[in-house]
């Protein structure tokens, strides 16, 4: 393959961008970039009945969010929209009226219908594997326009493959089946073939056809579900590629090192735990800031207030080690948003004891005298108060956590307490020191 290439990604508005259909935008992708060739998106919506804008809103925002854009289309205010083959009926029209024309196609009433000519046997060697032959006579005729006017599917695909010259059709192996029909329209309109690629298909955790019933199978159900977008593209590069034993990819190691001969030949298992442990691997080592506004985005829908809360890198240095998905790091931010919700009983029964009235007001001196708000200033502060007392840091930590956080468990004191704020740490600490027992 060369930079000459061109790829595409041809999905149906009939719904989301399905998990399980990820790899042939992901792979045209990256095997694009890989080679500095051209990645077309085409909206394939024909199917009047099944398709609708909305879908197609959902599929361009789970590209988007997972970084994937494509390379040209059609110029929508400055930048490009992608191909629509509703937007070019003419064409489709032109076409089969040729075939018509040449008497490789008849007319059915307002329909338009092609003659599978007969005795041929129709072959073909796809990238994945290898020779696949069937004979013509197995196929019924086929339908180019419909009575409405618009093109069927193994119709446009032919024609818009040709037109906007794709040398590699990469796309899900259930498209196999019909190839054949396609080849005889290329053959047909005499024009060239394109290669094939098949993609093997991702299955459910249980070997069946990824579904509903193993979880998120939009894209953008795993957005909401707390994970990142490099954790789901390693997951799924790595789920149906390989590359020697290598599990943790960047993008430009993905680009670099994608080739098209490392694709898997079989279907793969979607193993949300492995997807999981990527998704933390991020979490700890990517720049916080990159990881800040998927994080807002989350506490947004966790209805925490970003602007006026800790800042999201904090929270994110504070929590990235204890959790593996973001919704589970805004749920336990919650604790430094807005006033404390309530304690936890067993855990004021414990530290919230007369034995923690002076650690307690020692780290309100310490923390009420602190000019710069810090982690690192917190941590000096509380170790002086502990000294002061001459006790152990745990002394003050503990009842300190329960004081901020109504809990026994929570990052390290430091952190906790910085993230409050100063204002609110100290108004904790009172609160916590008036239901001490006299
Ligand atoms: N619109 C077809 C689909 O979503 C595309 C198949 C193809 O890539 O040719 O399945």
């Amino acid at each position: 393959m060369t930079s000459n290439t061109r790829v595409r990604f041809a999905p149906s508005p009939t719904g989301a961008l399905h998990i399980g259909g990820a790899h042939p935008p992901l792979f045209n992708g990256l095997g694009a970039r890989h080679i500095g060739g051209s990645f077309i998106l085409r909206i394939e919506d024909t199917d009047l009945a099944r398709s609708t804008e909305e879908h197609e809103r959902t599929i361009l925002q789970g590209l988007s969010w997972l970084g994937l854009d494509w390379d040209e289309g059609p110029d929508v205010g400055g930048s490009h929209g992608p191909y629509r083959q509703s937007e070019r009926r003419e064409i489709y029209l032109r076409h089969a009226h040729d075939l018509v024309r040449s008497g490789q196609a008849y007319c059915e009433g307002e329909a338009v219908i092609f003659s599978v000519p007969k005795g041929r046997t129709v072959a073909f060697d796809d990238l994945v594997y290898g020779h696949i032959e069937m004979e013509s006579d197995t196929l019924k005729d086929v339908v180019l326009i419909k009575s409405d006017g618009f093109p069927t599917y193994n119709y446009a695909v032919v024609v818009d493959d040709h037109l906007m010259e794709i040398t590699c059709v990469v796309r899900g192996e259930d498209h196999i089946s019909n190839t054949p029909k396609q080849l005889l329209l290329y053959q047909a309109l005499g024009w060239e073939t394109p290669l094939f690629a098949p993609l093997p298909m991702i299955l459910g955790p249980d070997g069946a056809k990824l579904s509903k019933r193993h979880g998120a199978v939009n894209v953008l159900g795993y957005r909401e579900d707390g994970f990142l977008p490099q954790a789901l593209l390693n997951y799924l590069v790595r789920l149906g590629w390989s590359y020697g034993d290598q599990e943790i990819f960047s993008m430009a190691e993905m680009i670099s090192l994608f080739s098209a001969d490392d694709v898997n030949h079989s279907a793969s298992r979607f193993d949300v735990e492995k997807l999981r442990w990527l998704n933390q691997h991020y979490l700890k080592t990517l720049d916080p800031a990159a990881v800040a506004p998927e994080l807002r985005w989350h506490l947004a829908r966790a209805g925490l207030d970003a602007d006026t809360g800790p800042k999201a890198e904090d929270i994110i240095v504070a929590l990235r080690e204890r959790v593996h998905t973001l919704n589970e790091m805004a749920d336990k931010a919650r604790v430094w948003f807005g006033p404390l919700a309530g304690y936890d009983d067993a855990a004021v029964a414990k530290h919230l004891t007369a034995a923690a009235r002076a650690p307690l007001q020692a780290a309100q001196e310490a923390l009420a005298a602190l000019q710069g708000w810090s982690a690192a200033s917190v941590h000096d502060a509380l170790n002086a108060a502990a000294q002061g007392l001459g006790v152990g840091l745990g002394k003050v930590a503990q009842p300190l956590r329960v004081a901020i956080t109504g809990t026994q468990v929570s990052p390290s004191i430091d952190h906790t307490v910085y993230l409050a704020g100063q204002a609110e740490a100290l108004r904790r600490i009172d609160a916590a020191l008036g239901k001490l027992p006299a």
